[in-house]
């Protein structure tokens, strides 16, 4: 009896998703941002999903490498304050954190003051991503709710629904299309 009141009181806290380990700016050698400022809108009501569009990464070093190129790129090519997504998902399992939680982004136009926009790193036009990289980005997505730093009502969108563009390609973005919260009504 004793182990099943104890089961009962424990279950609740072991049912609630903890938050994934989140590498910080700091473990993967982020530059410091030009500026930065928080979200118009927090907590967030869209949640944004990208693909980087180009090879995956398979483990912690080359992923941090990963990163911090594609940081590189924004601020040095794009001219951006710093890399443009909140957060982003290594083909490690790992979520690698970009600008963070609360902070105005550069990853779609129209979203980038109310919306969290985490890259999955791999090119998704026509490979799905692991059941490991999903089950990371599912995960980072309880954990904003948790948080609250997403709306508890918030809308799940691709980045092609916000511009003309084929991010996150075709096979993340029909795996997102059936997850909850996702706004099929969202168009560019
Ligand atoms: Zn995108």
């Amino acid at each position: 009896m004793f182990r099943l009141v104890l089961l009962l009181v424990v279950f609740p806290y072991l049912a609630q998703s903890a938050c994934p380990t989140i590498i910080s700016r700091s473990e993967w050698g982020a530059r410091a941002p030009k500026s930065s400022k928080s979200l118009a809108q927090n907590p967030a009501p869209f949640v944004v999903v990208h693909h980087s569009a180009d090879a995956n990464c398979q483990n912690r070093q080359s992923c941090k490498n990963r990163v911090k190129g594609i940081q590189d790129y924004h601020m040095n090519h794009n001219g951006w304050q710093d890399i443009g997504y909140n957060f982003l998902i290594g083909g490690d399992g790992n979520v690698y954190e970009g600008r963070g939680w609360g902070i105005w982004g550069a990853h779609v136009p129209n979203y980038n003051s109310n919306s969290i926009g985490i890259c999955v790193i791999g090119n998704f036009q026509s490979i799905a991503p692991s059941q490991t990289q999903l089950d990371a980005l599912k995960q980072l997505i309880s954990c904003a709710q948790e948080g609250n730093y997403i709306r508890d009502d918030y809308r799940l969108i691709g980045h092609r629904q916000g511009s003309r563009t084929s991010c996150p390609g075709n096979q993340l973005f029909n795996e997102i299309s059936r997850w909850a919260h996702f706004d099929a009504g969202v168009r560019p």
